[in-house]
């Protein structure tokens, strides 16, 4: 699978679409989810094009992978979620429903948020 350039982050990273962002650098940007599932829900996201976790983890240069993992915590700590804790989710393809093919990952909290997965079985 090949990185598409016109998924809907890459459009947000290139400011066709707006966002209501919480965070920015040189590496990451983030901003709050259009259908927030908790009281505090952002997504954070490398500025450069990897598809998914397994992309970024295989590709990421040293410096993108502290920048992004830096990043996580620091807005976790400027959102005040870092106290009472915080979850951070991110989907690979498609058993995990990954809807936006550019990678991010899901900071939820301000609130308790339940088991980690809703399984029927
Ligand atoms: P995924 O399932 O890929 O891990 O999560 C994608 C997330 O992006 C979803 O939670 C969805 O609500 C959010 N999202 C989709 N389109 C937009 C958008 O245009 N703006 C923002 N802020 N969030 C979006």
């Amino acid at each position: 699978m090949n990185y598409e350039n016109d998924n809907i982050f890459a459009k947000i990273i290139r400011g066709e679409i707006p966002c209501d962002k919480v965070y920015e650098d040189d590496y990451v940007l983030a901003f709050k989810d259009i259908r927030p599932r908790a009281k505090v829900h952002v997504l954070v996201l490398p500025k450069a094009p990897y598809i998914s976790i397994d992309d970024f983890g295989a590709k990421a240069s040293p410096d993108e992978l502290k920048a992004f993992f830096a990043a996580v915590s620091k807005i976790a700590r400027d959102l005040g979620v870092e106290e009472n804790g915080y979850r951070v989710i991110a989907n690979h393809k498609a058993y995990s429903g990954q809807e936006v093919d550019h990678f991010h990952v899901h900071i939820l909290g301000g609130e308790p948020l339940g088991p980690l997965l809703s399984l029927t079985k």
